[in-house]
């Protein structure tokens, strides 16, 4: 695994509650995610962060292949209500916040990243998809499942949380990287 220099510390300033380097060989990619994805998100088809607007599935895994690593990671908050999915929500902002800083720091260590994270995209009042390019490809970060990652199964390979139960929820993030 690749050591990125100073991260450990770097990390430590986040409510990052665990981290793990990941070889992208054999990420978990399945085409069921991105059912669930058409089934169950509303956000499906609504912004280029989503499928389709993402791109083919196996034009996703191949893209994710070369980069041969990847920062794998998951941010805790707190919240007063977990069945409030407006407050729920309302927490993904600091998790991205954290991500795109981590991401920063990572590429002034002279690696090219690429990240994937939660949910769709909200950077624009109103996504320019489909009818024109995305208007921030570099600050956008298409969703894990997007990609048809099982996040699941990276958790329960790395020994992770996946939940931690009372009122917090975990949020995770892969930042793909590769040095030259
Ligand atoms: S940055 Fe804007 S145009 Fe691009 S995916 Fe996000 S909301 Fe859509």
């Amino acid at each position: 695994m690749t050591e990125i220099p100073g991260l450990d510390g770097y990390i430590a300033q986040f409510p990052v509650y665990e981290y793990r380097i990941i070889t992208t060989d054999d990420l978990p990619v399945e085409d069921r995610v991105r059912t669930v994805c058409k089934q169950e998100c509303e956000r499906y088809g609504s912004t280029w962060a989503c499928p389709p607007g993402v791109g083919e599935l196996a034009e996703c895994e191949r893209f994710c292949h070369t980069y041969p690593e990847g920062l794998f990671f998951s941010t805790v908050a707190e919240v007063r209500d977990v069945m409030d999915m407006e407050e729920m929500l309302a927490t993904r902002t600091a998790h991205e916040e954290v991500t795109e800083e981590i991401r920063q720091y990572m590429a002034a260590q002279g690696s090219d990243t690429f990240v994937l994270s939660t949910e769709s995209c909200d950077i624009c009042e109103e996504c320019a998809y489909p009818d024109a390019p995305c208007r921030f490809p570099d600050k956008m970060h298409p969703c894990l499942e997007s990609y048809g990652i099982v996040v699941p199964q990276i958790v329960e390979r790395q020994q992770m949380a996946y939940m931690l139960g009372g009122n917090t929820v975990l949020w995770f993030s892969l930042i793909l990287f590769r040095f030259a």
